[in-house]
């Protein structure tokens, strides 16, 4: 049925004698350009485009000079192109935080930074909470799957221990990450009437990010900001909660000391994503936080293609790509700029390609497409957060296609698109694939939360369908095996100086990509179905607007 959908759509657009036209353009699509974008944007002349910083202010005029040079129209009202977004960068004051541990009279501080740090110190200055402490697994309550960590404990007025970005491995991909997330974890607290927050980390998740590299991207700035989405609210922030701190494992073991069952029993029970006991620990804590606060803006850039249709024109289609990276941070290796080249200077290139494409086509889809650069998603998504709950837009946005991404080291022939099993983007996601020969593969690491940790999270939370769609870990190339790759990335290159434009990047499987992301893109922008949730939906029976 869908094939016979796409085709109509492509027919109806350029008359049946014409009907491959877009199929044969999209050869256009060149890697050659999507290098030269990416080459410009990781740059050390940017200085690694942190959020807020002259490096990444260049890289947004460059993607203005972009988008006003293809003829997109700007999609903000003043003729700017820039939706300024209203940040606050918070700095917790190390000498001025402490965490203790009380038990039978006896007090045990942490140290800061090395035992510990605190989170979202972004609503207020200072903050305390001092009350016994309860063991809640993943800090997960999900009536969707007869699931209750909280069952059998009580944590009104208590400070909940939970393992930090971890759910249950017997979840589906998605809803798994749902509830790694900390705000949703810390919102569960909450409603079981909880005054604090204390994440400890598993052996398995210590792997994937190391408390060096924490303490290195805490440093560098990483999620350091929040949006201020108006002069009395920051986003995200869960009200009631007093402090929330992260412990490392000499943290955790302080904690758990004594108890039991113990930290390693734990630790087993949790190991691959298993449910754990919840019990209440025989111990009070004492957070205390002081921190400084700056404001800080910077701008998401909007390019529009009008679209042909006099009705469905006034409709979006949002095509997102994070042009932000880390910026400058300490040194590895003798280098301290963040380039981001991989993450996210190709997600852009490729955008600033798919855009010249379409902007190029003789007839324009149905609806309206806007290109949007994004800024602040290494500090949780916050240029997107602003962009779909605040939109410039003159229309509703009806589907966000988000590309953070689309390069690799080593030549892929798959495509993965995040978020495909929950609306109707899936089957255009798809056929997509099947019209230009590569395969669609799922998810194959769940257990990094994938679909909660870019930007189309932030449009799925205003009820938007969305996809990401990032290179696959298939390879036709003997001996090569891009998943084993992009694992050993992750932990090696991923949020470091390295991840640089020296990269062997394989622009060729770049182009591909591109050439998926604006098929999927010209098509749910020319069909006259607009996009829905499936059915029942977890994500859209969450946050869609009826
Ligand atoms: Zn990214």
């Amino acid at each position: 049925m869908l094939a016979v959908a796409l085709e109509s759509v492509v027919i109806a657009q350029y008359g049946p004698q014409t009907n491959l036209l877009p199929l044969d353009s999209l050869r256009s699509i060149r890697p050659e350009a999507i290098r030269a974008h990416l080459e410009f944007l990781a740059d050390d002349a940017l200085e690694g485009r942190a959020t807020g910083s002259r490096g990444y202010d260049v890289a947004a005029k460059y993607v203005r000079a972009q988008f006003a040079s293809l003829g997109l129209k700007s999609g903000v009202r003043d003729g700017s192109y820039f939706q300024s977004v209203a940040l606050r960068r918070t700095e917790v004051d190390p000498l001025a935080s402490s965490l203790a541990i009380e038990s039978g009279g006896r007090k045990n501080k942490l140290a800061y930074n090395k035992d510990y740090i605190v989170l979202d110190t972004h609503a207020h200055t200072t903050g305390s909470v001092s009350a016994p402490v309860v063991f809640a697994g993943y800090g997960v309550t999900a009536p969707d799957f007869h699931y209750d960590d909280y069952s059998g404990i009580d944590v009104k007025g208590k400070i909940v221990v939970s393992i930090g970005f971890a759910a249950p491995a017997s979840f589906p991909a998605t809803e798994r990450a749902y509830y790694m997330d900390g705000d949703v974890k810390q919102q569960i607290a909450r409603d079981h009437g909880a005054v604090g927050m204390i994440l400890i980390s598993t052996p398995e998740n210590e792997l994937r990010f190391k408390w060096t590299d924490v303490l290195r991207e805490v440093k560098v700035g990483y999620n350091s900001m929040r949006w201020i989405e108006s002069p009395d609210r920051t986003y995200g922030i869960v009200d009631g909660i007093g402090a929330c701190a992260l412990l490392n494992r000499s943290g955790s073991e302080t904690r758990f000391a004594g108890e039991s069952p113990t930290l390693a029993e734990v630790f087993s029970e949790a190991k691959g994503g298993g449910k754990t006991r919840s019990f209440a620990l025989h111990k009070t804590v004492s957070v205390r936080y002081k921190a400084r606060h700056t404001p800080v803006s910077s701008p998401n850039v909007v390019g529009v293609l009008p679209g042909s249709d006099p009705e469905l024109r006034r409709e979006y289609v949002v095509f997102t790509a994070h042009v932000d990276h880390l910026g400058i941070g300490p040194a590895v290796d003798g280098d301290n700029i963040y380039n981001g080249a991989l993450d996210n200077a190709a997600g852009t290139a490729v955008m600033l390609e798919v855009a010249r494409w379409f902007a190029a086509q003789p007839v324009a889809p149905k609806r309206s497409v806007a290109f949007v650069a994004l800024t602040g998603e290494e500090e949780f998504l916050l240029g997107s957060a602003a962009f779909a709950n605040q939109s410039p837009l003159d229309g509703p946005i009806v589907a966000n296609i988000n590309v953070d991404g689309g390069a690799t080291t080593v030549p892929v022939r798959d495509v993965v698109a995040f978020g495909e099993e929950h609306s109707t983007l899936g089957p255009v996601a798809r056929q997509a694939a099947s019209v230009l020969h590569m395969e669609l593969s799922s998810d194959p690491m769940p257990e990094e939360g994938g679909f909660i940790r870019s930007d189309q999270y932030s449009f799925v939370r205003t009820g938007v369908p969305a996809l990401q769609l990032d290179l696959g870990f298939k390879s036709d190339q003997p001996g090569v095996d891009p998943l084993a790759v992009t694992k050993k990335w992750m932990v090696t290159i991923c949020h470091s100086p390295k991840d640089d434009a020296s990269q062997s990047i394989h622009y060729e499987s770049s182009a591909r990509f591109a050439r998926y992301a604006a098929l999927i893109t010209f098509s749910t922008a020319n069909d006259p179905r607009r996009p829905e949730w499936n059915e029942g939906d977890f994500f859209g029976k969450r946050f869609a607007k009826r």
